[in-house]
């Protein structure tokens, strides 16, 4: 069992926000997130776009503000539950909760914020018959460590960046890379697909367009797809097979928690963000509240004003005098510039 001061749903900037404006106050985090990396839509969805209205920061790409947030936040040494949805929230007797993931990780924690953005992003998957059965099997959505590929044959199918830069980057890895898409164009950079034509010339990949994946087999894991073309089909070995098709964002198990919810985001008290459930709150994207604005700003104004609403239910009495950052001292965090 994870434990936590405050157990944030949820690592997109304003669950990374949190984590400092916590740390202030002395409190402990941990976050969890059902993408493999942190970010939220900053670095799933536009890492490479420039952001204008940061406060004080004239121009920043979504991943550098995201590194950015990360290092604000490494001193007060959060926890991560990557690549996990948070699946189940029990109140306990004494008012804290347990959060459950879908892989089983228990969290424990007085205070639960969720900060789930759009929700979770699922990945849109292809309409295959038993692709459940294999996932985890061979089939995989995300690829969180590339090394699990190395000297496997690997089919990928998809049409945009992640299909034709993994394709790229896999083919050092694998044994045998085979990239199938249902056109002969690709919606990716030109310059990822002028690579991966290369790489087929090499033969180093094995490019299949237009065509689809249309089944899977094997016995106890992956062990081959069938590839159809023009209704001629061909069955390729494959060790796994990774649909690259994007991701699309589902509030998910968060609207199953008996929160009140208002088109597809969660009611908030604007006093302190907590929602009808108390020592539940919910911050940045996924709240609702007369005026709100989808921005990053707003959600780093709401982190702070949740952790201090947060800090008097972990204490409950005892007087916090707000302090600036620079003559605080609190937690190691001293003031002086590094
Ligand atoms: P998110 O960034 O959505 O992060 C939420 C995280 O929660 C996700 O990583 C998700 O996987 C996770 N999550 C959700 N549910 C669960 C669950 N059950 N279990 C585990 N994890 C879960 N804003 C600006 O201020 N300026 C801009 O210039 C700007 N440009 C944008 C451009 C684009 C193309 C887009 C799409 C958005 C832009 N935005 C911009 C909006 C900004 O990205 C969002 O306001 C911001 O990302 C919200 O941050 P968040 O942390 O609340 O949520």
């Amino acid at each position: 069992m994870i434990k936590t001061d405050i157990l944030i749903i949820g690592a997109g900037p304003t669950g990374l926000f949190t984590v400092f404006e916590a740390g202030l106050l002395k409190l402990k985090c941990h976050l969890i997130d059902a993408l493999p990396q942190p970010g939220g839509q900053c670095s799933e969805l536009y890492p490479k776009k420039p952001i204008y209205d940061i406060p004080g920061v004239p121009d920043i790409l979504a991943g550098d503000l995201t590194n950015n947030l990360l290092e604000q936040g490494k001193q007060f040494q959060p926890g991560f539950t990557l690549g996990e949805r948070a699946e189940t929230l029990e109140r306990q007797e004494d008012g804290s909760f347990i959060v459950t993931t879908n892989k089983g990780t228990r969290h424990h924690a007085p205070i639960v914020a969720i900060a789930g953005g759009l929700g979770s992003f699922e990945p849109r998957k292809p309409l295959i018959e038993n692709i459940a059965y294999y996932e985890d099997l061979g089939v995989d959505y995300y690829i969180k460590d590339p090394e699990v590929y190395r000297n496997k044959k690997v089919v990928i199918s998809g049409g945009g960046d992640s299909a034709l830069d993994w394709s790229i980057f896999l083919a050092d890895i694998a044994s045998e890379v085979t990239l199938v898409h249902r056109r002969n164009e690709f919606r990716g950079a030109l310059d990822s697909v002028e690579k991966v034509q290369e790489l087929k010339l090499l033969g180093k990949i094995n490019l299949v367009t237009p065509s689809e994946v249309t089944a899977l087999h094997g016995n106890k894991r992956l062990e081959g797809v069938t590839i159809e073309r023009e209704g001629v089909k061909i069955l390729y070995e494959a060790d796994h097979f990774i649909p690259l098709f994007g991701l699309s964002p589902k509030l998910g198990p968060i609207g199953d928690w008996g929160l009140e919810i208002e088109k597809n985001a969660i009611k908030v008290d604007t006093f302190d963000y907590q929602t009808n459930i108390p020592g539940v709150y919910a911050i940045g994207d996924v709240n609702t509240y007369p005026g709100k604005l989808k921005l990053i700003l707003c959600g780093f104004h709401e982190a702070t004003l949740m952790c201090q609403s947060a800090y008097q239910i972990i204490n409950p009495g005892k007087k916090y005098v707000l302090k600036y950052t620079t003559v605080s001292g609190i937690n190691g965090f001293d003031g002086t510039r590094k």
